[in-house]
């Protein structure tokens, strides 16, 4: 009650701050009649999320822990059918079977040149009551990591990334027939099992380093918010950059039936055994290797001299698993649309938690929680979207993605037909509004974050991003200050590739995707530990749930336009200036990869290594490299031209169209929603056939990353020219596909009548 009156006062300030007036301007995408009712819904709206509900959300659903397959995790899924029924909605659970292993056995020692055992377990704290329910905590474990019992020396790694690799080939360790030892960080964790298998390595252990998340940041818990040395960061070594879902059925939904691969088939199962441990564990293990002392950028925080190895530290490393099938249950809610039933706006974040999860995923399901509320209030009163809305809470996230992909695979056909909006969500805190997805929704975005409070500083989320770019280059801090953001009225957000539910709209089906949150404020190193629990949120995160309803205001408004716009509101002109900016990227690529081959190649032959190097070191010198010829970028050049074209033809017409009678506007908006599709490969991305985006898609070797023009951007960088070339070729095609059927609605609907 109390903050519903707070954000009421701000309201106004806040939006004259952000150089908005609270009611003449029209909405983006609404002509000026509907924007004013519109405008009178969204004021309604806002008042309706309560931190209190947000509060009470989370310590239901993280009240246990509630992995895949978990009994919690059933009665969550019960539980939160009765609440969307409760409030209005159609709701139900979808249920997939899939592959989901957990540890039988786990066995890691360090065999000499002394005996230790890691214990592997995260000690319950006295002051967490959540951290005593052992019974029901899945152990640390890396899901999907194969079943191995390995013996062998043991090599420092650092990060495991392939610039590590670089730097062990020039000390001349190798780690095959090793077991590598890698600290989280620098890149995707499935990355370091898998170039650690590339480079003939038996076993791959992943450390939580103090240095990350540990008392190198702030006090540990239970006395500051830091990760323990107990504290263990579980997590997927699926390789989602290739599919994510269940391993054994890519391209289709996991329904009774379905033809299943052998698991000795499926490509994303890691091929050697990988496990995680804490710095405690890890301190041992990393104290008895010898041999050179690594770079200052490899050396951690524990108080030791780190050394890369290989031994005389010998491990010990058995991993046994039990291969089975478990449930995965899809919440499914629904409210229908009164005008255009047939396009479809998808909302999810996901419920599934390694142990509690209070924060991942619990703070955003909350938040989503009390947005579905507010809407099925906001219905009871009289509102109704014009489109229809599909809320979810996704289940089997962490393992892979899971919920959210086999759900979209089994309802392939209607998607692709229907959806034209996918909006996710996932953990949620104090700070600064952050946003990532399809460009052609920059508009929209910022139209709504110019009208959502800040509640720690009364000015607009939006005036608050902005204050992040011009200060310290963006809300993660460490960016260079972009003095550009002064004079924008447009925020820039980022392109997405992986790492939460939205990758298989976005990157299979093309369906205009975003990814929102809040946060940047709080500290913590319980991330896929026992310890991210409902009484550390109390503790040391955002207790007072200031930011739940914000994030249920932004996401919740931000669908409220999507959903009642006159036209869909994509803007292609945001599209086509920000594939301008890749264009410009992946000429730079060239570029620099030629200066930097034709560099490396005169320091080899001049032996500049040679005379540099330390010969006490005997240090190898890197290998050559070989430089990209130039490339012709003038047809990305026109294609992009082409569709800036359309795009500001389409913007000059959109008012009109905004004009035509109901019929032919819902013709209009049916043919929108899958403008998008043209931008998609129907042979995907070179060696990975289900990543069909030809914008945007996870880096093969960045994991989560994404890789903008990644056909083009990938074989420039790992050195394939020619695929180079002909990737370019299918993604101009693919952007004039995309212009020619814009161009094609502003001739049969921009006439207006
Ligand atoms: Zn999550």
């Amino acid at each position: 009650m109390r903050r519903e009156i707070i954000v009421f006062l701000t309201v106004v300030p806040a939006m004259l701050a952000a150089g908005q007036s609270p009611s003449s301007a029209p909405i983006f995408g609404f002509g000026p009649e509907t924007s004013k009712a519109e405008q009178t819904w969204e004021a309604r709206f806002k008042t309706i999320p309560d931190a209190k509900r947000v509060h009470a959300n989370m310590q239901h659903l993280a009240a246990h822990p509630h992995n895949v397959g978990s009994d919690y995790q059933r009665q969550n899924a019960e539980w939160l059918v009765a609440r969307y029924k409760e409030w209005g909605w159609d709701a139900h659970i979808e249920r997939f079977d899939v592959l989901y292993p957990t540890p039988k056995e786990r066995v890691l020692e360090l065999v000499s040149p002394s005996h230790f055992v890691a214990k592997m377990d995260e000690p319950p704290l006295a002051e967490d009551p959540y951290t005593h329910e052992k019974s029901t905590q899945l152990p640390g474990y890396n899901v999907y990591s194969a079943d191995g019992d390995v013996t062998a020396p043991l090599v420092y790694v650092n990060n495991g990334m392939p610039a590590d690799y670089e730097v062990l080939q020039r000390h001349n360790i190798s780690v095959s027939g090793a077991i590598v030892i890698a600290r989280y960080g620098g890149g995707w964790r499935g990355l370091k099992p898998k170039l650690a298998a590339e480079h003939g390595a038996v076993g791959c252990i992943i450390y939580s380093d103090p240095a990350d998340d540990g008392y190198a940041q702030a006090e540990v818990l239970p006395k500051g918010p830091m990760r323990p040395p107990g504290g263990i960061q579980r997590g997927s070594v699926s390789d989602t950059t290739l599919y994510p879902g269940d391993p054994l059925t890519p391209g289709i939904g996991s329904v009774p039936g379905a033809k299943r691969l052998k698991i000795s088939e499926a490509e994303t199962i890691m091929k050697i055994p990988v496990l995680p441990i804490g710095y405690g564990d890890a301190e041992p293990l990393l104290k008895a290797l010898a041999g050179p002392v690594v770079p200052a950028e490899w050396r951690g925080g524990l108080p030791m001299t780190y050394h890369f190895g290989p031994g005389p530290a010998k491990v010990h490393l058995k991993l046994v698993s039990a291969w089975g099938q478990k449930p995965v249950l899809d919440v499914i809610a629904t409210m229908k649309g009164s005008e255009e039933p047939d396009v479809w706006i998808v909302r999810g974040n996901h419920y599934d938690a390694w142990v509690n999860g209070a924060d991942d995923p619990i703070s955003g399901q909350s938040a989503l929680l009390e947005e579905a509320r507010a809407l099925g209030e906001l219905a009871k009163q009289g509102w109704r979207p014009k489109r229809t809305l599909i809320y979810t809470a996704w289940d089997g996230e962490e393992p892979g993605l899971i919920g959210s992909t086999e759900w979209a695979e089994a309802h392939a056909e209607e998607l692709s037909k229907h959806a034209a909006l996918y909006v996710n969500s996932d953990e949620n805190g104090r700070g600064f509004f952050g946003a990532g997805g399809s460009h052609e929704l920059e508009e929209l975005v910022n139209s709504v974050t110019k009208d959502i409070v800040d509640p720690e500083t009364n000015v607009s989320v939006w005036k608050r991003q902005q204050a992040a770019l011009l200060v310290r280059g963006g809300r993660r801090g460490g960016g260079t200050p972009s003095q550009d953001a002064l004079s924008q009225t447009t925020l820039p957000i980022e392109a997405i590739g992986s790492g939460s539910d939205f990758a298989a709209f976005l990157d299979h089906f093309g369906i205009a995707s975003l990814s929102i949150g809040y946060g940047g404020e709080d500290r913590s190193g319980t991330y896929h530990s026992a310890y991210d629990t409902p009484w550390f949120t109390d503790q040391f995160g955002d207790k007072e749930e200031v930011y739940g309803p914000v994030l249920a205001q932004t996401a919740g408004v931000l669908v409220m336009r999507f959903a009642s716009a006159d036209v869909l509101p994509y803007d292609f002109t945001s599209m086509a200036h920000t594939l301008k900016q890749y264009d410009r990227e992946v000429k730079e690529l060239v570029k620099s990869l030629q200066r930097e081959a034709e560099t490396r190649n005169r320091n080899i032959e001049m032996r500049l290594y040679a005379i540099t190097d330390d010969p006490k070191q005997g240090l190898q010198p890197p290998p050559s490299l070989v430089a990209p010829p130039d490339v012709d970028f003038s047809s990305l050049d026109e294609a992009i031209a082409s569709l800036e074209k359309a795009a500001t033809h389409f913007n000059a017409a959109r008012a009109g169209m905004g004009m035509l009678n109901a019929e032919k506007r819902k013709e209009l908006n049916a043919e929108l929603t899958t403008v998008d599709r043209k931008l998609l490969g129907d042979a995907g991305l070179p060696r990975r056939t289900w990543v069909k985006n030809l914008i945007y898609a996870p880096g093969t070797y960045a994991g989560y990353g994404v890789k903008t023009l990644p056909g083009v951007r990938e074989a420039l960088e790992q050195g394939r020219f020619t695929e180079a070339t002909e990737q370019l070729v299918i993604v101009n095609k693919a952007i004039g596909d995309e212009a020619n059927y814009i161009e094609a609605l502003v001739a049969k609907f921009g006439a207006g009548q």
